[in-house]
């Protein structure tokens, strides 16, 4: 009975007025976004949860998969641990994205043990014995040759 009491004008009105006020809400909240990083930074992180969730609920992409806990001598695995991932990382900070043999920067770049794990495994996860290498030069140096390129 009640919705004979609203006119077409009323309720048009009523869906303007709300559109305009959400309009109005996400421009503050993006307003606010802008003027601090702090709750840019949070808005971003929820933003990030949400596609995780998303992604997680979506049975085609696959689950996230922890990393392996760092174990001495655990072979493939290894450079899956946030330890090597850390170290790689720190590594590619300190001696730039640029293969240290001939200088290529392009294409996906390694991150070698110059002793290699098969024969100095304790050095595994000591940066330094790292350097950065372009793939052709890491698949040339294979794990016989140790020279340091840095
Ligand atoms: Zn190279």
């Amino acid at each position: 009975m009640g919705i004979y009491l609203y006119s077409q004008k009323a309720i048009d009105a009523y869906k303007k007025k709300r559109k305009r006020d959400a309009a109005k809400a996400k421009k503050t909240l993006e307003k606010l976004a802008t003027s601090s990083p702090v709750l840019q930074a949070l808005i971003n992180k929820k933003a990030s949860q949400m596609a995780w969730a998303m992604q997680k609920k979506s049975p085609k992409k696959k689950a996230f998969e922890p990393p392996p806990a760092y174990v001495f001598g655990m072979g493939k695995d290894f450079y899956k641990t946030r330890e090597w991932r850390e170290v790689r990382y720190k590594a590619l900070v300190k001696f730039g994205k640029k293969c240290q043999c001939c200088g290529e920067t392009g294409g996906y770049i390694h991150v070698d043990h110059i002793q290699p794990r098969s024969k100095k495994p304790e050095l595994e996860l000591n940066i330094e014995n790292l350097q950065v290498l372009c793939e052709a030069c890491n698949i040339g140096k294979s794990n016989k040759d140790t020279t340091d390129w840095r």
